[in-house]
């Protein structure tokens, strides 16, 4: 069932500019789901106001069913972790851990045996004498995650969380943050603008451009099946051209008239997207499209070609190398094109 719900949410600043536009959301109770966008496009005032930090000028946040959306934050069962840990630096890690649960009164053996478990579920066992001071970024970040979820919150709202950590740190806790989820089985709600990490750690991506949702959907269904140019875009690389349908299945794009399998009428404009990956480089006759080699990137896994074609350009992921100059040809089966209807 439904935890919380997003309906028609819209706000508006003060000075007249519409940071969210009727969004619309279902997120289901132990989900992973992730905004992605990019930066100004919305995410965090969205996520401000689930938390309770900004009240929205229009629509209604539901949770299990029952309006919130005046509630203040510390009424609602949700909790956030922000990109900048926001740790109390005077206080020890037993102590910032802590804290809510002390102001709650709760009994202090209680306390012990709740923050020593969140730190073993952080991989901090053994650290709550320690000054925030002597920890690494990726260890403060830690014990603002178990600080989080000490109190056993329903939804964890986490924006940016990994944000200040080098790549390697990142990948690290992208794993570890994922591990946690099944763990804890509470829902998390992520924000990032980094499309490889909702790529990896979501169930489902709710895809942001200037406000508003572009689409809602898992990995899978965000990578092979973009919804509009945008999305085609940010998510993954991608060759994008404008075309017209010339018959039933057939579309002309980058100088060729391919085979598709999106059924759209005939002498439609379209938008179509090819991504790198599914180019598959032929001999010049046997490619429906012909071009010349102008640059070759080592990728380590695969090389980066790119062939220009006439006025177009076409960017190719390939295991095999090839050299600037070289006369190519390109194929791309029907079901490696993904059709959208021009705006
Ligand atoms: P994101 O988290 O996706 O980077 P934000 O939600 O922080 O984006 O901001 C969305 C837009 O709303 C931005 O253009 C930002 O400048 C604007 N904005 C955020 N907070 C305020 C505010 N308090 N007053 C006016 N504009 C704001
Ligand atoms: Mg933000």
């Amino acid at each position: 069932e439904n935890i919380i719900e997003l309906k028609h949410i819209t706000k508006t600043f003060e000075d007249g500019f519409h940071a969210v536009e009727d969004f619309n959301l279902e997120v289901k109770r132990g989900e992973f789901v992730t905004f992605l966008g990019p930066s100004g496009c919305g995410k965090t005032t969205t996520l401000r106001m689930i938390a309770g930090f900004d009240i929205p000028s229009e629509g209604e946040i539901l949770l299990n069913g029952k309006p919130i959306t005046d509630l203040p934050p510390h009424k609602r069962p949700i909790n956030t972790v922000f990109q900048r840990y926001a740790l109390f630096p005077h206080m020890n890690i037993f102590d910032n851990i802590a804290f809510g649960l002390k102001q709650k009164k709760m009994p202090k053996g209680v306390i012990e045996k709740k923050v020593k478990k969140v730190l073993e579920l952080v991989d901090l066992e053994g650290f709550e004498n320690r000054s925030v001071s002597t920890l690494s970024g990726g260890q403060q970040q830690r014990v603002a995650i178990a600080r989080a979820v000490v109190n056993e919150p329903e939804i964890l709202l986490l924006d940016e969380p990994l944000g200040a950590l080098d790549l390697k740190m990142r990948k690290e806790m992208q794993l570890e943050l994922k591990a946690m989820h099944k763990e804890l089985g509470i829902t998390f709600i992520y924000v990032t603008h980094d499309q490889e990490e909702a790529l990896t750690m979501s169930d489902k991506i709710v895809v942001m451009s200037e406000g508003k949702t572009q689409q809602i959907g898992t990995p899978e269904d965000i990578y092979n099946e973009p919804k509009n140019a945008f999305v085609a875009d940010f998510i993954g690389d991608s060759n994008i051209f404008n075309g017209i349908m010339t018959g039933h299945l057939r579309a002309r794009f980058c100088g060729g008239e391919f085979d598709c399998v999106d059924d759209v009428e005939e002498g439609t404009h379209i938008t179509a997207v090819v991504r790198p990956e599914d180019v598959i480089l032929t001999a010049p006759a046997e490619g429906i499209i012909q071009g010349e080699v102008t640059s070759v990137i080592f990728k380590g896994m695969h090389y980066e070609i790119t062939v220009a074609s006439g006025k177009n350009e076409m960017v190719i992921q390939s295991v095999k190398s090839a050299k600037p100059g070289d006369k190519v040809g390109m194929r791309v089966d029907p079901d490696n094109i993904h059709i959208m209807i021009a705006e």
